[in-house]
Formats: C-alpha cells, sequence, structure tokens
C-alpha cells in the first residue's frame, strides 16, 4: 500500500484511537494505587526504544502498543496524589477530556485566521484571570509553556518598555551601546529568573542581589534605591518554603521611583484566587507584569504558563518586533503575546479548567492543598528526629533531620519505598527535603501514607 492509502486508513480508523484512549484511562484508574516513581526494570526496559531509525513505513497501533507496554510503566505517577517534587499539579478530568478533544482538531493558536475558537478561549480566559486574581483591567495574557517562558516575556517587555523610555529601541538596535538596565532581585529567586536574565542579555552577574529573611522573603529595607531602568523582580511562592513577598511594603515606593515591578508566581499566585490565603497577594496588582502557571497549582495538563502584564504596548512589541505602531486588531492574534508563532492550543485546557472549578472550586483546590500541607507538617513533626524550617502559608513544606547525612538518606530511602515522591533542596546551607503539595487527588490518607514513608525510613537508617 502507498502512504497515503495507509495513512487514510489509519486517519479513519476508530479502534487505532479507542485502543490509545483505552490504554490512557486504564492509566487513570491505576493513578491511586500505582508505584509513584518508576520501577527498575520499568526504567531499564527503556532500551526497547533505542533503535535506529526505521527504513519502512511503520503500523500505527503497534506503535502505540510499544508506546504503553514499555512507556507507560516508566512514568512518574504525576496524576496520582503522593507527587510530591518539584512543584508538579495533578490534572482537572475535564481539562484533560478537553485536550483529548482538542488533539483531534490539531489547531494552531498564532492567528484568529487560522483558529477562531482558540483566539477566542485566549479572549475569555485573559478576561477570567484578571477577574479572578484582581489584576488591572488593562493588564494582557499570553499563553506559553511554562513560567519559565512566561518569566522571560515579562523580562522582554520590561527591557524594551525600559529602554524605549530611554529613547532606544532595542528591537532594532539591539544591546551593543544600549543604556544599562539595572535587574534587581532576591538570592532566593528561582533559577529560571536567572535564565531568562542571562538569556535576556541582561548578564547575571550584573544582578544587584537583595538579602532574604528567615521564610526566603526579599527584605524590603535592603532593596537599593530604584530609578527608571531597573527591573525589580519578586516572588509569590519561594520554591522551597512557599513564602511570598511583602508586596505592600516594596511595589509603592518602587513604583514611585519609577522601576518596572515583575512578580514570579508560577505557582502561588493562586492564592490571589482564594479567600483564606488572598492576604498573601495583598498589593500585588500594583506590578507590571506577573508569571504563572496552568500546570502546577491549577492542575491543567502540561505545559501551560501565562504571562499577565498591564503594558500591552511593551509586551507585544517585544515580542512581535514591529514597535509600538502595531494595531491590535479587534480579535486576538495569540502570537502578539509569545515568542512563538505557531503553537498548539493549550488555552483550551486552561479554559476547561477554569470553566469546570469557577470561583468556588478554585477556593477549594488552593484551600485543599494548603490544607493537606499544615497537616504533613502537624504530622511529621510529631515524630522526634523531623523538623519543618518553614512556615506552611502555602502548599510547600520542608523537611529536615538532625544532620545533613540522616536527611539525604531518609531522602533515598523514602524515593526507593516509592509510596511517593519528593525531591530535596538546599535551605540556609543544610539539606532539606520538599514536600509540595500540588494535586486535588492528595487526600489525608495519601499526606498519612507519606508521613509513615517518612517514619520508616528514618528508623531503617538509625
Ligand atoms: C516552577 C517554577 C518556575 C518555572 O516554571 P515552569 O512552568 O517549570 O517553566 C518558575 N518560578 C517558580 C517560583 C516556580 O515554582
Amino acid at each position: 500500500m502507498d502512504l497515503h492509502s495507509k495513512l487514510l486508513a489509519d486517519f479513519l480508523d476508530r479502534s487505532l484511537y479507542q485502543q490509545a484512549e483505552e490504554y490512557g484511562i486504564n492509566y487513570l484508574e491505576q493513578a491511586a494505587s500505582r508505584h509513584v516513581f518508576p520501577q527498575e526494570d520499568a526504567i531499564e526496559n527503556l532500551t526497547k526504544f533505542e533503535e535506529e531509525l526505521p527504513e519502512e513505513i511503520g503500523n500505527a497501533k503497534d506503535i502505540i502498543h510499544l508506546l504503553n507496554n514499555y512507556g507507560a510503566p516508566a512514568t512518574s505517577t504525576i496524576v496520582g496524589g503522593r507527587y510530591f517534587g518539584f512543584v508538579n499539579g495533578g490534572v482537572i478530568p475535564a481539562a484533560l477530556a478537553a485536550k483529548n478533544l482538542s488533539i483531534f482538531w490539531d489547531q494552531n493558536s498564532a492567528m484568529q485566521v487560522i483558529s477562531p475558537i482558540a483566539s477566542k478561549l485566549e479572549s475569555v480566559v485573559q478576561k477570567w484571570l484578571i477577574d479572578l486574581f484582581g489584576l488591572p483591567t488593562e493588564t494582557v495574557a499570553g499563553f506559553v509553556s511554562g513560567t519559565m517562558m512566561a518569566n522571560f516575556c515579562a523580562l522582554a517587555a520590561a527591557r524594551y518598555r525600559i529602554l524605549h523610555n530611554q529613547g532606544w529601541d532595542v528591537t532594532e538596535k539591539g544591546l551593543f551601546g544600549a543604556p544599562q538596565i539595572r535587574v534587581v532581585t532576591c538570592r532566593e529567586a528561582h533559577s529560571t529568573i536567572l535564565k531568562s536574565i542571562s538569556l535576556m542579555g541582561l548578564g547575571k552577574g550584573n544582578i544587584e542581589w537583595v538579602d532574604v529573611d528567615e521564610q526566603g522573603r526579599i527584605i524590603p529595607e535592603n532593596i537599593p534605591e530604584l530609578d527608571n531602568r531597573s527591573i525589580l523582580i519578586l516572588q509569590a511562592g519561594n520554591v522551597n518554603s512557599g513564602a511570598f513577598d511583602n508586596y505592600s511594603q516594596i511595589c509603592k515606593k518602587a513604583k514611585s521611583q519609577g522601576a518596572w515591578i515583575h512578580i514570579d508566581g508560577a505557582f502561588g499566585l493562586w492564592a490571589a484566587g482564594t479567600r483564606r490565603l488572598n492576604h498573601l497577594t495583598k498589593d500585588f496588582d500594583q506590578a507590571d507584569s506577573w508569571a504563572v502557571d496552568g500546570h502546577k497549582t491549577l492542575n491543567t495538563p502540561y505545559d501551560s504558563g501565562i504571562i499577565l502584564c498591564r503594558d500591552q504596548s511593551a509586551l507585544t512589541s517585544a515580542l512581535h518586533m514591529k514597535g509600538d505602531y502595531i494595531i491590535i486588531g479587534k480579535e486576538r492574534d495569540g502570537m502578539y503575546y509569545t515568542p512563538e508563532m505557531s503553537r498548539r492550543a493549550r488555552v483550551i485546557e486552561l479554559w476547561a479548567a477554569l470553566k469546570y472549578l469557577g470561583r468556588q472550586g478554585v477556593d477549594q483546590l488552593v484551600s485543599g492543598m494548603h490544607d493537606r500541607a499544615l497537616q504533613f507538617a502537624q504530622e511529621i513533626t510529631k515524630i522526634d528526629g523531623f523538623v519543618v524550617p518553614n512556615d506552611v502559608v502555602f502548599n510547600q513544606v520542608m523537611v529536615k533531620c538532625s544532620t545533613d547525612q540522616i536527611t539525604n538518606k531518609v531522602l533515598q530511602h523514602v524515593q526507593n519505598q516509592r509510596v511517593c515522591w519528593v525531591g530535596g533542596s538546599q535551605w540556609k546551607n543544610s539539606s532539606v527535603i520538599r514536600v509540595s503539595i500540588c494535586s486535588w487527588m492528595t487526600t489525608e490518607k495519601d499526606v498519612n501514607l507519606t508521613v509513615e514513608s517518612f517514619r520508616s525510613a528514618l528508623l531503617d537508617i538509625i
């Protein structure tokens, strides 16, 4: 059979897609009980994928079988309730199903003329997020792959605006000979902030570092005198402690000095959408740009991040390389708000998650993560030998033992048990285990099982 006939037969073969979906649903059904991290043999079996590029046209169903047989066992169960590594969110079923449906549409969200539905949903979600977070009404949103890209876009907008105000068009002239830009941030800034600074040509070596307090918050009094060439980068949710900077104390002054303020709120910005925790983001709306993820706290599927920026002209000029004169039509063209041109219509999952949860659902989802984090902190500190060095203000809990050596060994044992998955980090020059509660699925029982795993790991080694 020639390629076209073969493709056409596969294209209309319901059983191909149904088989894939069947495997996927089976996977979800095991999510609560399967090993959180793959077994050794599953990882060894990944050698099945090591082959030369095939010479001949393949068989679609065989490919799906292969992926299921050897791919699925080598996944981390991020969709389950006991994955606490990094800040990896679970998944809202309606969002997952919406993604599956939209995958068949294979939309490109670059322009309204390519995908009217993607353009419409981007406009709708932009409005919803401004409303939910309480951001200035002129704020615009770009839908990117994650907070790394959102931070990058924010710095591009800031760089554009600051230099433009100095009479320098960075999109034309670049940085050679440009007026200096100052970048001020805290010693606990996320590594993606540093990467964005370096990609943006601002130079990590030029950062004016500000010390943090015992919770990892920037110390307001230590922020240097800023000016209209300064970018001040704050955060909403320290990746280890979950701590939020004090925007009330910082933003008004920094704005009056003419600085651009960016807030990295990858997982923490969602606090603004809750009644219990929105005190953490008080006055954060005075910033110029914000970065947030869908795939962390909101539990959309990967990959989903959002750049929010109140200076539409700076963002679109920086990313579209056109300048202030571009006329943005009535209908939204997504590519003006992101570095990419072609992009899959990832807004669909974000829309579905927000449409499903609504204001009350977001409130319950985020508060629920906070509840589980508090529960974990309370239970783990009942056990002799474990200390929680941070205030559990959001969904992050750090755990440490009497020495770094014991902490690291406990971490290893907990990982080997595969009841849960947690990662390690450094906090105030000592080793810690990070527990990040980031899934709607995590129950009180999941927390108890996790505490038990920590307890038995500690018993194993002392
Ligand atoms: C996760 C995280 C990032 C990076 O986000 P990605 O979605 O992984 O690109 C940036 N900042 C903070 C505070 C984070 O927690």
